[in-house]
């Protein structure tokens, strides 16, 4: 069996199939295992680059994983600091925030539960008035924080199914753990695939180091890389294949990782900001990860394309801490990092998000590919899509299914 993509999602699959005794192969065009999520050492901390919050963690198998190898989890704030200009909002207008935000979300399940036609966007219309002087932080919270791309982007219907129920963090970072399950995987590193051959009755993979066979293929890959032809199919994939590769959206979001040590901003570890000012703007920040002094500024949606580079999107982030506190309160901020995951040919997006009308998308690219081939990857779920749990949640399912596939065709030929 061979595995395209050493991400979260074919390390689920690689695992769940070497369990039920099968013989894997995972092709992964990187140097390294993890794909989206990569932990660095950055100023004596383990930082994230890419995952870092291990979201819906009632429903997350990674959650079993850290357990299982005893690494300590623990709670991810879930409702953000608010602060207007340079000041911390008081306690009476916080509440009427998080109140605000909970009703947002409610008006978007709400739609997305009366059908897929309408952008999340749309549920504005229905907050009470006394919400309304949230709205722009809303609209970025909600938006280009939350989904990497604007409200008036999204489905409602793609935003309310998506799971958003207790957050965690893992000591020693998300992407170590994900590259910890890989460990004794073979994984063939620095070998992108190039071709898929699917007209004969094993698979034919051709890589830039040599072409391989297989009973079946499971394709990890993700949807920006697939959908621009990166690897060509031969025969090309089934038109409904086609279509919902096209139908999702590439969303953008970036850290730029900041020590900022004295800040404004240092009393609390791992405290979420949100700021007034307009959504398309504006950043978030995780403030104080892990207790120490490095702080992710966050920046998604239309923002990320338009500042074009992890180095202007460094320079964003300062001045617009600079222009918001002053530049003696950035005085001894320093970037450590800025990341680049949109402009990385093997990723291409942060993950995917449906717009109106294509929520379908995701189950359409679950449907097995001429009886040999299935997708998995982040979005393929339709309920944990953009994340590493539901990356991993479908790479099981994607070996569940190409083993009962393969079962299917032993049986018949018997
Ligand atoms: C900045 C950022 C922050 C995020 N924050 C969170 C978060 O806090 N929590 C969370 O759950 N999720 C988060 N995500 C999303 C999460 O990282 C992804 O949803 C998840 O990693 C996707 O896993 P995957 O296995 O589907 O794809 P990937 O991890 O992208 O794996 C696909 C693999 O395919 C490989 N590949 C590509 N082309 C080829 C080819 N031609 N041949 C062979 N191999 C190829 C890639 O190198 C990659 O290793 C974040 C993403 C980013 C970028």
């Amino acid at each position: 069996m061979a595995i395209l993509g050493a991400g979260a999602a074919g390390i689920a699959a690689a695992r769940r199939l070497l369990a039920r005794g099968l013989s894997v192969v995972l092709i992964e065009a990187r140097g390294r295992v993890g794909g989206r999520a990569l932990t660095a050492r950055i100023a004596g901390q383990a930082v994230d680059l890419g995952a870092h919050w291990l979201h819906a963690a009632d429903d997350n198998g990674l959650v079993g994983e850290a357990r299982r190898l005893g690494l300590p989890l623990f709670d991810a704030p879930q409702e953000p600091r608010l602060i207007l200009g340079a000041c911390e909002a008081d306690a009476i207008e916080t509440r009427r925030f998080h109140e605000a935000w909970a009703d947002l979300d409610a008006a978007i399940s709400e739609i997305g539960a009366g059908g897929d036609l309408l952008p999340a966007s749309a549920a504005f219309e229905r907050l009470a008035p006394q919400a309304r002087p949230y709205r722009d932080t809303l609209a970025f919270a909600h938006g280009p924080f939350a989904c990497g791309v604007s409200l008036d982007t999204i489905g409602a219907a793609d935003f309310a199914a998506a799971r958003d129920d207790l957050d965690l963090f893992v000591a020693g970072g998300y992407g170590a753990l994900v590259a910890r399950l890989a460990d004794g995987l073979p994984v063939a590193l620095s070998t992108r695939a190039t071709r898929i051959d699917r007209s004969g009755p094993e698979v034919r993979v051709e890589t830039d180091r040599g072409t391989l066979t297989a009973r079946g293929l499971i394709v990890t890959v993700p949807v920006p890389v697939l959908a621009r032809g990166d690897i060509v199919f031969d025969p090309p994939l089934p038109a409904a294949t086609r279509d919902a590769l096209g139908a999702l959206r590439p969303a953008s979001y970036e850290h730029v990782v900041l020590s900022w040590p004295g800040g404004p901003l240092h009393e609390a570890a791992n405290t979420t900001v949100a700021f007034d000012g307009d959504a398309d703007e504006n950043l978030g920040l995780l403030a104080n990860f892990d207790g120490g002094v490095l702080h992710y500024a966050d920046l998604g949606g239309a923002l990320v394309g338009r500042l074009g580079s992890p180095e202007a999107r460094a320079g964003f982030a300062r001045e617009s801490l600079s222009a918001r506190f002053g530049r003696d309160a950035v005085a001894g901020l320093r970037v450590l990092h800025a990341s680049g995951w949109g402009e990385d040919a093997f990723s291409a997006c942060a993950w995917t998000i449906a717009p109106p009308g294509a929520h379908g998308a995701r189950a359409a690219l679950r449907e097995p590919i001429g009886g040999r081939i299935v997708l998995a990857g982040e979005a393929t779920s339709s309920t944990l899509w953009g994340t590493i749990g539901g990356a991993w949640a479908e790479g099981e399912r994607a070996a569940r299914d190409v083993a009962g596939l393969l079962a299917g065709v032993s049986a018949a030929s018997t």
